[in-house]
Formats: structure tokens, sequence, C-alpha cells
């Protein structure tokens, strides 16, 4: 505990987040114990291009993998991990925050140096041109009222999620999630800015993140091998191979906890 709250006090660090930190939230880890994979089958829900052969064939399945995916995170708030990580950041002490989560939940914590490498939930982006157009809660929520009197009707429904998704301001072409799917590449810009900081860190604070997504699971390794020293939080093992301490701690109890000392 001494050595981490040191390394956070002393130095610029850079933290790399997963599902585990938002699981305090309220967003349940994926693969966890009631996540969304125990429900729904990532191979038809999460992967390109089988995902696109179900919503043009069975939009209903999307309809409902959307309910129960958007109503968990309408609900969520950042927990005191977030906040905590983003106060260190407006101390200065944070070189940049890289996350896979899609839930916003850095940035309505207040982070402002957060790199989203599997995307962000709320957001769309244009096929062609790829600029980003992000959505408000109002018109998510409004959205999903509407599929949920939409029964049955496979046209309607495909209609009504292409109308929401919406055109382009530039250049007039679709907008799809800006999501990465199982099976597509990381978004290019994303992935310098993450090696980047990578490179740079003195200290990296790997926070719930199980290691099984790549190359995402890769980075720590990474960093390690550039001469970063490797803090993990995690209740459960991970990244102890490679770690120098290892917490084994929730996130939120873990920030509690050092939070005094601040
Ligand atoms: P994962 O589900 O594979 O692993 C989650 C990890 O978090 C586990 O190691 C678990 O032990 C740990 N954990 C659980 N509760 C914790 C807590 N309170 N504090 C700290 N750690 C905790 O998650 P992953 O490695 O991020 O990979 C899953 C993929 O699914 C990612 O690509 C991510 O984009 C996506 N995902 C995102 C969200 C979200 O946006 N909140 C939620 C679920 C999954």
């Amino acid at each position: 505990m001494r050595e981490a709250i040191n390394r956070l006090k002393r130095e610029k660090i850079c933290v790399l987040t997963g599902a585990g930190i938002s699981q305090e939230s309220g967003v349940p880890t994926f693969r966890g114990k009631g996540g969304l994979w125990e429900k729904y089958d990532p191979q038809i829900y999460a992967t390109m291009p089988q995902s696109l052969f179900t919503f043009l064939h069975s939009p209903q399945k999307i309809a409902e993998f959307a309910l129960d995916f958007y109503r968990v995170l309408l609900n969520s708030k950042p927990n005191f991990a977030h906040i905590f990580i983003a106060e260190l950041e407006r101390r200065g002490l944070v070189e940049g925050i890289i996350t896979q989560n899609i839930d916003n939940l850095h940035q309505k914590a207040g982070s402002k140096k957060v790199c989203e490498v599997h995307g962000n939930a709320y957001e769309f982006f244009c096929v062609r041109c790829r600029c980003k157009e992000k959505k408000k809660e109002e018109d998510i929520k409004e959205f999903l009222e509407r599929m949920k009197n939409i029964k049955n009707k496979r046209f309607k429904l495909i209609n009504e999620f292409i109308r929401f998704m919406g055109k382009c301001k530039n250049c007039h072409q679709r907008l799809r999630p800006n999501v990465v799917f199982f099976g597509e590449s990381l978004p290019q810009k994303e992935i310098e800015t993450a090696l980047f900081w990578l490179r740079n860190t003195r200290t990296l604070l790997v926070i719930g993140t199980s290691g099984v997504v790549f190359p995402v699971a890769n980075f720590p390794y990474y960093a390690k091998k550039a001469g970063s020293f490797i803090i993990e939080i995690n209740p459960e093992p991970g990244f102890e191979k490679i770690a120098d301490l290892v917490i084994r701690e929730k996130a939120q109890k873990f920030f509690e906890r050092i939070s005094q000392e601040f």
C-alpha cells in the first residue's frame, strides 16, 4: 500500500482499466456471474460479421440485447475509483487513462485524458470519414422506449435502428455504433495514443481487467518492457506474473483506503 501511495503521489502514472472498475457502478463484467455473455452469445451479438447478419435477419434479438445493455448503462454512475482517478488527473498526476470500457464513466467522473480503445456506447461514427457523434442519454432512452413497442415487425425495427443512428453531418454517409466488435481492428489513433503513454510512463496501474481480450492484454507487457513499474488492482488473478505490486482488492475499496493519504 505504502509503495503504491508513494508512486501515485510522486509521479505521473498511466492507468489501464477494464470492466472490473465499473463493476461497483452496477455494470457487470461481461464474463462474470450475471454478466451479459451468460445470457447473450457474443458470437451472435458482438462478433462481426455475424452480428450484422443477426441485425438484418432477427432485429428483435438485437433490440432485446440493446434494451438490456443500455438499461444497465443508463442507470450507472461513476464510483469512487473513477472519481479518485479523475482527481489525480486534476492534480497533474495522470499521464493518461486507457480504458477498454465503453460505458463513459471515466468522462462522467471528470477525466479528460481518456483513450477508449474499444469505443464508447454513446457514440456513433461515420463509416466513410470516421467523424463521431455522441447521442444524448434522453435520445437513447426515447429510442429504447420506441423499440419496446415494435413487436415482430422486422423492417420497421431495422428502419427504427437506422433512423436512430442517423447520417454523418459532413458526408451524409450512414453512422454505426462506435464500439469495437470481436474480430474488428482497434482504432488507429487510440492505439497510437495508448502505446505512446505506455512507452513513456514509469508506473502503470492496471485495474479490473482479466487480460483475456487482445491486443489490450499485451499492454502491461509492453509497458513492462519499456521499463514501467506495474501495479495491479484486481480481486482475482490476472497480471501477477509481471506485476511488481499486486493488490487483491476491489478498485473502489482500494481508492477509499488510500484517499486519506492525499
Ligand atoms: P473481463 O470481464 O474480462 O474481466 C474483468 C476483471 O475485473 C476480472 O479480472 C475481475 O476479477 C475484475 N474485477 C471484478 N470486479 C472488480 C472490482 N470491483 N474491482 C477491480 N477488479 C474487478 O473484463 P475486461 O478485461 O475489461 O475485458 C472485457 C471486454 O468487455 C472489454 O473489451 C470491455 O470493453 C468489455 N466490457 C466493458 C464493460 C464496460 O464498459 N463497463 C463491461 C463489461 C465488458
